[in-house]
């Protein structure tokens, strides 16, 4: 790999840095500079061990040759064109193979496929259909949404309307949504491997707001099977289970945001698979292209499809759709990561790996400031005790470490989440889990 020249420093005034605290930051940045494999390569030139993914996106690993190359083709071929009123073959060909792969027995597989550029997008697109469906088979008061406090689901108004995040939610405008009660109950979970036991009646609480709304008026519930943002929270063993027959009992769709489950995350290829409850609607992004090409996928039941195709012939059936819908280049890149991921079995690999991956974690059990350990498939969280007076400071702490030292982790308040692609070795994952001893070691 070449190395990185530090006189290409870029001007660092006029990117607007999402989800980044813009100032300190600009003060003392840390700028990725290329990829290969499983390390960045910072502006300086170092390594650095990716223990996250990116963000959750590059489960095949950085710089993947094939992809490049399917993305070179299809812009030679054909660099856009649009799916309104018309149609191109690499995205019907792209649907019909994710569709191949995709949850459900053959009666309730969720096999239709709507295109959007991004999980947020993925997101607003389930809301809509899940209230657009629901009106198709004459329950048009069903308008209201059920998430998940501490739930994440992008940042579309549709996405924080549902979304459990304070922080995202509290300064914007609403559709009418509520939230279910999801504690970590960390203490009686504490440094539980694999999924909590305890908590199976925190699903309860959908029963309660289905009391107090009304059946009738709730189109939805959307959950992340295991949720990542907001620093891996696990369901308790039986609670998606136990949502699914809520919902069910009283007509209510089931949403699984998968943005970050979807495509091997869990060592299936998809939460639903591992959990062996079927939802309705699942949105993705992130691992659908590796993270190379921007692109998102609802997955809908066939059910939930045909009760849409029910208007008047040539009209249209569901008002909603992106330029970027099914976009060639995407596709491609799509196809291509697909291919790799069976190719080299990395669902297989994450699955394999996922014990010593656990007992790699758990090991910095016992160690200061170290509250929490959890797990799941190549998921893992660290949660420390926060400073007196200044949450999240600790775990900054130890991020800024980390990276200095190699490592990139990443942070939600003071927990530590990691997410590396499939493709580590096992050698690297003692290198994450030392190098995180040494940080948290040094952390005051
Ligand atoms: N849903 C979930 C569960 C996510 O984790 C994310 C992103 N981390 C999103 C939605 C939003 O995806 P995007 O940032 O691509 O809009």
């Amino acid at each position: 790999m070449d190395q990185v020249n530090k006189a290409n420093m870029p001007v660092l005034d006029h990117f607007w840095m999402p989800f980044t605290a813009n100032r300190q930051f600009k003060a003392a940045p840390r700028l990725l500079a290329q990829a290969e494999g499983m390390y960045y390569t910072d502006a300086d030139g170092n390594p650095v061990l990716d223990g996250t993914s990116g963000l959750w996106c590059c489960n095949a690993g950085h710089g993947r040759k094939a992809i490049t190359q399917a993305v070179e083709r299809q812009l030679a071929t054909l660099d856009f064109a649009p799916t309104f009123q018309m149609g191109h073959p690499i995205a019907f060909e792209f649907a019909s193979k994710l569709a191949a792969n995709a949850p459900g027995g053959t009666d309730a597989k969720l096999d239709r496929i709507f295109f959007t550029g991004s999980g947020s997008e993925s997101v607003d697109t389930a809301l809509k259909i899940a209230i657009a469906y629901q009106r198709s088979i004459g329950q048009g008061t069903r308008t209201r949404i059920i998430g998940r406090e501490k739930g994440y689901h992008g940042v579309g108004f549709g996405g924080i309307s549902v979304g459990g995040l304070v922080n995202n939610r509290r300064i914007f405008p609403q559709i009418p949504a509520d939230h279910m009660r999801h504690t970590l109950d960390i203490e009686r979970n504490a440094f539980s491997k694999g999924l909590p036991r305890a908590g199976v009646e925190l699903a309860d609480d959908l029963e309660r707001l289905v009391q107090l709304h009304g059946a009738e008026t709730i189109a939805a519930v959307i959950v992340e099977p295991m949720s990542g943002s907001a620093g891996v929270i696990l369901p308790p063993v039986g609670y998606l289970e136990k949502l699914r027959a809520i919902a069910d009992k009283h007509g209510i769709l089931l949403i699984f945001d998968e943005v970050i489950t979807g495509f091997g995350r869990l060592g299936t290829p998809f939460a639903a698979d591992y959990f062996g409850v079927t939802p309705d609607l699942i949105t993705t992004a992130k691992g659908i292209t590796n993270g190379t090409i921007p692109m998102g996928a609802v997955f809908a039941s066939r059910e939930i499809y045909d009760g849409l195709m029910t208007g008047p012939e040539g009209a249209i059936e569901l008002f909603h759709g992106y330029t970027y819908s099914g976009h060639p280049v995407a596709c491609a890149a799509g196809i291509a990561t697909l291919e790799i991921y069976e190719k080299e079995g990395l669902l297989t690999r994450a699955a394999d790996l996922a014990e010593y991956w656990q007992e790699a974690l758990h090991s910095l059990n016992g160690l200061r400031h170290v509250a929490d350990i959890r797990n799941l498939g190549l998921v893992g969280a660290i949660e420390l005790t926060p400073r007196e007076g200044s949450p999240g400071a600790r775990a900054y702490e130890v991020f800024a470490d980390c990276f200095k030292n190699g490592l990139l982790i990443r942070v939600t308040g003071d927990i530590i989440a990691l997410s590396p692609p499939l493709i580590i070795e096992k050698d690297q994952i003692d290198t994450i889990v030392s190098v995180l001893e040494d940080a948290l070691k040094r952390a005051s």
